[in-house]
């Protein structure tokens, strides 16, 4: 199939892209990577009658340090960052996060801002963000609004983002001290597909190997990115053993709802979720035992 017939602008400014949005409302779609607007336009499920190119607005892109966070612009491409040095010692949960996310062709133009908006409840990036508690900016032509992950993700392909607004950065907490470690898995039928399950997890243990700090999430499994702080903090204070990763995967998993579809049932999905959780669990705490910083 082909899209519906559309009117292609191409936003010289943010304001520029602003105005539009303000304009047409929900007739409009801003248009980043197009990895997933554009097929979803093609298979008719989406059909905007303005595209709004927001490509070129080079103050969307980049990455910027600052003591506590990353900051990243909505439109920085996931290849640009897949093997920055940087981000991989400050942010290793999102490296490791977009190592799954399609293949390097998709990564080359898709965008880190474009997959957290499009809100797919298997895609890697919104279950980082929702991990570590990313803070997601929102402009319109009223202003600035900051929302946390926790509440931007709001079901399948739904999130807080209102149809006058673009999301313009996003900050990625980055913790503070020894023995961080983190990882990431997931399930699929072919590497880049989107995954059945996944599992997120970041911790920090003490020189005495006991966790201090633990974040565990799933995805796939529910509507949203799920993520368990107070079911993981039952680790702090203990050794994160192999009994009691799977003890806490497996209740992680439980409380998950997966659908049914032509790919896996819903009560594989929890299994695959549980197995995920533990490997996840486990792995970030052999990562925290070798990190010295
Ligand atoms: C073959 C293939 C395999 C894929 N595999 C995976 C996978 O394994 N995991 C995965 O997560 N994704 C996967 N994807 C999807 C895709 O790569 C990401 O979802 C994609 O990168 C989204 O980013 P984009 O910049 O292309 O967004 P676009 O397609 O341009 O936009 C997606 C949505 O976000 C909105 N949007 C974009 N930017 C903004 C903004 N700044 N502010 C407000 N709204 C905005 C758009 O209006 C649209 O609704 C795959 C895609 C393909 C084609």
């Amino acid at each position: 199939m082909k899209a519906a017939p559309f009117d292609y602008i191409r936003a010289e400014s943010e304001s520029h892209a602003l105005e539009v949005l303000q304009q047409h409302g929900a007739d409009a779609k801003l248009v980043a990577g197009g990895q997933s607007l554009v097929p979803m336009m093609a298979m008719r499920l989406a059909r905007p009658s303005v595209l709004v190119d927001i490509n070129r607005l080079t103050a969307l892109k980049g990455v910027e340090n600052a003591a506590d966070a990353v900051r990243m612009g909505a439109c920085t491409r996931q290849r640009d960052i897949e093997h920055d040095q940087g981000l991989r010692s400050r942010l290793p949960l999102v490296a490791q996060a977009l190592a799954w996310v399609g293949h390097i062709q998709t990564r080359n133009r898709g965008t880190v801002g474009g997959s957290l908006v499009h809100a797919d409840p298997s895609a890697e990036l919104p279950l980082a963000a929702g991990v570590l508690a990313a803070r997601l900016h929102l402009r319109s032509q009223n202003g600035v609004r900051v929302v946390d992950a926790a509440e931007f993700f709001q079901g399948p392909m739904f999130t807080a983002t209102a149809e006058t607004e673009c999301l313009v950065a996003i900050d990625w907490p980055v913790w503070k001290g020894a023995h961080i470690g983190s990882a990431f898995d997931e399930t699929s039928i072919r590497h880049g597909d989107f995954a059945m399950a996944s599992a997120a997890c970041q911790l920090q243990l003490d020189e005495a190997g006991v966790c201090r700090r633990v974040v565990l999430g799933f995805g796939g499994v529910d509507g949203t990115p799920m993520v368990f702080p107070e079911l993981a903090s039952q680790l702090v204070g203990h050794r994160i053993t192999a009994q009691a990763a799977r003890e806490i995967a497996h209740s992680a998993s439980s409380r998950c709802e997966p659908g049914d579809d032509i790919h896996a049932t819903a009560s594989f999905r929890r299994h695959l979720a549980a197995v995920l959780g533990e490997r996840v669990l486990l792995k970030a705490a052999e990562n925290a035992r070798g990190a010295s910083h």
